[in-house]
């Protein structure tokens, strides 16, 4: 097992990232799903484009299409025809003639300029231009958008809305995608009651696996959520071997400290394997990670900021990775501290803060109030995490710090 140096014990954010993309195998089974389909899925090919976008030469405006030398010579030319989107104006554009042309009609033969209805005036089919525009203005060439035979979108690239409207805009009405990736999703504690039932002495509503599911649902992945096992060594070992048989990714969360009713490690190590379990993170030291049967397996801490941030920080690029797609290094900006920022070296700390431009427009941040593992109004109420390394220690008022906005 990798240790780091200066933290006994503790693996670093990075080194515990590296170890698990290491061990994981993107799926590459594949399937064809209709656009409707399509969102958050991962394409299993590239997406090349038949046609070009715009088809035609088309107009960007409301106004007249004629030819740019008649201008130059006379302000006034003949209105002969229009030219609507979707009904082209099927005739030449002779010298001392426009056509009138609406926004996305084709430009008609002869015509190479728009001059939009603006700075026109029109008697008697006699139209008279206050403007010369520069020759090809305000049309819209065939392919400016998309050429014939253009890679519009590579495989490995998880489809957005945006996506799912370049493929359409393509003609394109079927994707062939990476299958969804199975996730198990086991929380663990005697103390868990579901929301809605009554809470006895000694027992809180279970909460995470609402933060989980709803942070996987903008993954590839088809959840099956084997609700809350009590920590009984038994039921715990029954539902991981199940989980583990039926899926490529097993999250569990809580249990996997060094309490008494903590059997996570335990049962991993009779079932499978842990390739580590302490991270020099905060909130998360305890995550594990290892395998069971044939799925990866994490295992997030109970506390429910801990499994938020660790599920955000460490589970997603697994996930991604698992799920085909391309890794996406999550953006940060640099802010200056609101105020002192309390900090020890020795775990990398994702403070939950908030961010806001001050009196001289620039960006601080300050943390969200109290910050421990189990205030999960701090990351409730917060906009960005606030990136503090693993060495650092107080960061002062004025000072910069990276900051990832939620
Ligand atoms: P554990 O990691 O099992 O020691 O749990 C740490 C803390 O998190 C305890 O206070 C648990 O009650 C709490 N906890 C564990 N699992 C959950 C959960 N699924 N939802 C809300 N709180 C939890
Ligand atoms: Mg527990």
């Amino acid at each position: 097992m990798l240790h780091s140096c200066e933290t006994p014990g503790l693996l670093p954010i990075q080194a515990a990232i590296s170890n698990m993309l290491k061990n994981v195998h993107p799926v590459s089974e594949s399937e064809w799903v209709d656009i409707e389909e399509a969102l958050e899925r991962v394409l299993a090919e590239d997406i090349i484009s038949t046609i070009n976008v715009p088809p035609a030469d088309n107009s960007a405006m409301d106004g007249y299409a004629l030819r740019h030398k008649d201008l130059i010579e006379n302000n006034q030319l003949t209105l002969v025809g229009t030219a609507l989107a979707g009904a082209p104006y099927n005739a030449q554009v002779s010298a001392g003639q426009c056509v009138r042309i609406m926004t996305g009609a084709i430009i008609p033969e002869g015509a190479d300029v728009v001059v939009m209805q603006e700075n026109t005036n029109i008697h008697d089919k006699q139209v008279t231009f206050q403007q010369i525009p520069k020759l090809g203005n305000s049309i819209r060439r065939a392919g400016e958008d998309i050429k014939k035979g253009q890679v519009v979108i590579e495989k490995g690239t998880q489809l957005t809305p945006a996506y799912l409207a370049l493929i359409a805009s393509i003609g394109i009405s079927e994707v062939a995608v990476i299958r969804r990736v199975k996730v198990g999703l086991i929380a663990t504690g005697d103390e868990l009651t579901p929301p809605g039932e009554a809470l006895v002495e000694g027992a809180i509503y279970e909460s995470n696996r609402y933060a989980l599911t709803a942070l996987l649902s903008t993954f590839a992945v088809e959840i099956f959520d084997f609700g809350i096992i009590k920590d009984n060594k038994e039921q715990l070992k029954t539902t991981f071997e199940q989980a583990g048989s039926h899926c490529d990714l097993v999250i569990s969360c809580g249990g996997v400290s060094v309490g008494e009713a903590d059997y996570v490690k335990e049962i991993l190590d009779q079932l499978g394997q842990i390739n580590f379990w302490k991270v020099a993170i905060k909130p998360g030291k305890p995550f594990a990670f290892g395998q069971l049967n044939n799925a990866l397996f994490c295992g997030l801490p109970g506390n429910p900021v801990s499994s938020y941030v660790t599920f955000e920080t460490l589970v997603t690029p697994l996930l991604n990775q698992l799920c085909g797609a391309k890794i996406k290094e999550r953006p940060y900006f640099i802010a200056r501290a609101a105020c002192t920022i309390y900090k020890r070296p020795g775990r990398a700390d994702y403070q939950r803060g908030i961010f806001y431009r001050d009196d001289n427009g620039e960006l601080v941040v300050k943390p969200n109030g109290k910050q421990g593992s189990g205030i999960m109004s701090s990351i409730a109420n917060a906009n960005c995490y606030i990136l503090l390394g693993q060495d650092s220690g107080n960061l002062e008022q004025g000072n910069t710090v990276k900051i990832q906005p939620f």
